[in-house]
């Protein structure tokens, strides 16, 4: 099915060098878009210097590159962009759908959502630290392509930060800025931001209520034998450029599409053409048929690794 209305992105941190996690989202939401015929971004997430490592979004592009994941227009780079995150927080505040919080860390030790407490305003002589988004009392709910149908209570999500108190940038607003400023309406990613998912609808809601709806599908996160996701943070190994061909074979495998079985899939594995891999994977791609649960991958980026439900 033909769908050149379709806008998808991959919209990586350079906080490191693409791991099998992130892999998994490159080439799922790539066949997604390609599937459809549509547009498929890669967006630069650097907005956030203090975890960026230097060299990494070069590297990443390089990646991509050397896996045949060929973008379309120029990358979008989120350090370029704060001009528009401050036009939303201004239209935010005027709506009333923002506030400044004079909260430190220290006072909402503890607290698993944030208290309100700056809500209704400042006390005298407070300042704000940071900027959170005053959520509507709904429940945000979607149905996922993968997930199935999700549902949050805005009670249980508290009013979120949108502008950090060291005076960076929120993921949650950039990424609704960003995703509503490039026409985005599919947004295929890793399950791990499945309660971002209702934050950014909320934010949607109030910044851009006529912006085209977005279908959310939401990938099995990969987790190490200890059942932590696999990230930076637990030292999950960065794929290999080299390796291309057997790496991307290995995700359509855990993304569960049957051409990672195919004869001729293999034969591309082994002769290296990414293009070809790519070609029939976009050709046959069925988000129906990604598993939802979490993945146990127990291999290093290359082959085809160990994989099990996280609940036998
Ligand atoms: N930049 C985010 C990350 O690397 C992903 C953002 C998104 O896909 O919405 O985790």
């Amino acid at each position: 099915m033909v769908n050149a209305g379709y806008v998808g992105r991959f919209a990586p941190s350079p906080t490191g060098r693409l791991h099998m996690g992130s892999m998994l989202s490159a080439v799922a939401s790539w066949c997604d878009a390609r599937h459809a015929g549509g547009t498929w971004y890669v967006r630069m997430e650097d907005l956030d210097p203090p975890r960026e490592v230097a060299g990494a979004a070069g590297d990443i592009l390089e990646t991509l590159e050397a896996f045949g994941l060929q973008w379309d227009g120029p990358v979008m780079y989120q350090s370029k962009r704060h001009e528009a995150y401050a036009e939303a927080l201004a239209q935010l505040l005027e709506q009333g759908r923002a506030y400044g919080c004079a909260c430190t860390r220290k006072l909402l030790e503890g607290a698993a959502v944030y208290p309100g407490y700056c809500r209704s305003g400042l006390g005298a002589g407070q300042v704000p630290r940071s900027y959170r988004h005053a959520m509507a009392s709904e429940t945000y709910g979607w149905d996922d392509a993968v997930q199935g149908n999700q549902a949050f209570d805005a009670k249980d999500l508290g009013d979120f930060v949108i502008k950090r108190a060291d005076g960076h940038w929120a993921y949650q607003l950039a990424v609704v800025v960003d995703d509503v400023a490039q026409g985005i309406n599919a947004v295929v990613r890793g399950a791990d931001l499945l309660d971002s998912t209702p934050r950014q609808i909320a934010l949607r809601h109030a910044l851009a209520p006529d912006a085209p709806a977005v279908s959310w599908s939401h990938l099995p996160i990969l987790v190490n034998a200890d059942g932590q996701k696999l990230s930076k943070q637990t030292l999950a190994a960065p794929v290999e450029a080299d390796e291309a061909p057997a790496i991307l074979v290995t995700c359509l495998s855990l993304l569960g599409q049957p051409c990672a079985r195919e004869e001729g899939v293999l034969d591309m594995a082994k002769s290296g053409d990414v293009t070809g891999i790519l070609a029939v994977a976009a050709r046959g791609w069925e988000l129906g048929r990604v598993p939802a649960a979490p993945i146990h991958w127990q291999g290093s980026g290359q082959g085809p690794g160990k994989k099990r439900p996280s609940d036998d």
